[in-house]
């Protein structure tokens, strides 16, 4: 297989774009979990009226999040709405009376760790449908842990339990506070999946998940405060359901391939320039010789190389996927010779940037590929390079598609002129550019 040592997209983003991302997928997180601790000192105040609705708000956002997630064919949220409604509905059947007796007392030290690990179990989970034979076996796990639960409970029984617990589910992590030992393990295994999830798979479902385990562990460890399971039930169900929907809005505006925003995210970017502006449109030089060499899947890296670089464009230009190995960078207040400076940038880097293709034959026995590489072999280091058309708005554009045509044309011009160069469609022809050592259309 044709390998590359070109690093795969989510580690050759830009430090600041993967912290943006982590901190647009925790924000909700905290501001929703930060409100309920908020609205925690104040619930006291609530007449006894408002008091009743408010412990009804998690089943009407149950009610919301289950449809909701099954619709846009999210199970971890249908399967994370289900885990947190049925333990709320469970603290509310059964232990709004003293933990002192031994069977309430029994229930929440399994409570404690059931919520947890089902979340743990959720986050692992990847998206396979509910209505599969592995999203019924899930659905199960979930409904019948807290079924068994509740029947335990209702025949009396779980009181035997307790001489049998061991110390871990007996014992309080913390004095005063009610998360047993048993359960604060349970919340460090859940977290493992949960945080990996998030690091990984970087979606909104991973944040929310990330939320319930938190509110289920506050909610836990707090557990005497009125209208705390309420509360924080609440905000972990609505990050449930907004994450559905930015993850819609994510699909919808981002390139699946390279990260940065698509097409549709460039046409809402038109409809908001004033006066002045620069778009400028990029196309990478033979591309298709390119994958017709080294095939899709190194085609495929070379576009998340170039849409990285295309990213990390200076004078706050915002960069776009247009189509295919096209891409769009719209300069908002700029003219066209404030934007060619920092586009040749881009140019540049990408044109020196080393790509590693290593040898078709790559040797199955790790002894061999050692004693291969130390022979210097193989890999063979290409550079790609990109053509850029500009033009900026004036009195002869009648509006952004008619700036992005004449965009079009510059490049065009430019592919004439050569490649790998920048032609204004306002200054053409540009001046020749100094090619890069292995430009690989030669
Ligand atoms: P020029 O320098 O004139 O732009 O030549 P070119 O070969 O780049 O231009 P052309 O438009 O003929 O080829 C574009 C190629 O881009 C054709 C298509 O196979 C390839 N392509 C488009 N989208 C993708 C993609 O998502 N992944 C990969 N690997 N290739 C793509
Ligand atoms: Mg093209
Ligand atoms: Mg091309």
């Amino acid at each position: 297989m044709v390998e590359s040592a070109f690093p795969l997209n989510p580690w050759c983003m830009k430090e600041h774009a993967l912290a943006f991302r982590i901190f647009r997928l925790l924000f909700p997180v905290v501001l929703l979990l930060g409100g309920a601790t908020v609205a925690l000192n104040s619930v006291n105040d609530l007449s006894a009226e408002y008091q009743t609705v408010l412990t009804l708000v998690p089943y009407l956002l149950a009610l919301v999040a289950v449809p909701l997630g099954y619709s846009f064919n999210r199970s971890r949220v249908v399967l994370g709405a289900l885990n947190l409604c049925a333990a709320y509905w469970l603290i509310q059947t059964g232990l709004q009376t003293s933990l002192d007796q031994p069977h309430t007392f029994v229930l929440f030290s399994l409570l404690a760790i059931v919520l947890p690990l089902n979340t743990g179990l959720i986050a692992l989970y990847q998206e396979r449908g509910l209505l599969t034979p592995l999203g019924a076996v899930r659905l199960a796990v979930v409904v019948l842990s807290y079924s068994l639960l509740y029947l335990l409970w209702q025949n009396q029984q779980l009181g035997y339990f307790l001489p049998e617990l061991p110390m871990l589910m007996l014992e309080m992590l913390l004095h005063n506070h009610y998360m047993s030992q048993a359960s604060a393990i349970a919340f460090l295994v859940a977290a493992l999946p949960v945080i990996a999830s998030l690091a990984f798979r970087r979606t909104h479902t991973d944040g929310a998940l990330l939320a319930s385990l938190l509110a289920a562990g506050i909610l836990l460890i707090w557990f005497d405060q009125p209208l705390i399971s309420a509360l924080f039930v609440s905000a972990a169900l609505i990050t449930l359901c907004t994450s559905v929907v930015q993850n819609s809005h994510s699909m919808a505006f981002l390139d699946e391939l390279t990260g940065i925003p698509a097409r549709r995210a460039l046409m809402d970017k038109l409809s908001t320039l004033g006066r002045r502006y620069t778009i400028a449109m990029m196309d990478v030089d033979h591309f298709k010789k390119f994958n017709d060499t080294y095939g899709h899947d190194i085609g495929d890296q070379v576009l998340r190389m170039v849409a990285s670089q295309i990213r990390r464009v200076g004078g706050g230009g915002k960069a776009f996927r247009y189509g295919g190995e096209e891409f769009t960078v719209v300069f908002a207040g700029k003219t066209e010779e404030e934007a060619l400076v920092y586009l040749e940038e881009v140019r540049e880097r990408i044109a020196n940037y080393p790509m590693h293709i290593r040898s078709q034959q790559r040797p199955q026995n790790n002894e061999t590929g050692r004693q291969l590489r130390n022979m210097g072999d193989k890999s063979e280091v290409v550079s790609v390079t990109i053509s850029i058309g500009l033009c900026e708005k004036d009195s002869e554009h009648a509006d952004a598609m008619a700036v992005i045509k004449a965009a079009d044309q510059a490049l065009y011009a430019a592919k004439n002129h050569g490649r790998n160069c920048s032609v204004a469609a306002h200054n053409p022809p540009a001046r020749k550019q100094r090619r890069s050592r292995t430009d690989f259309a030669n």
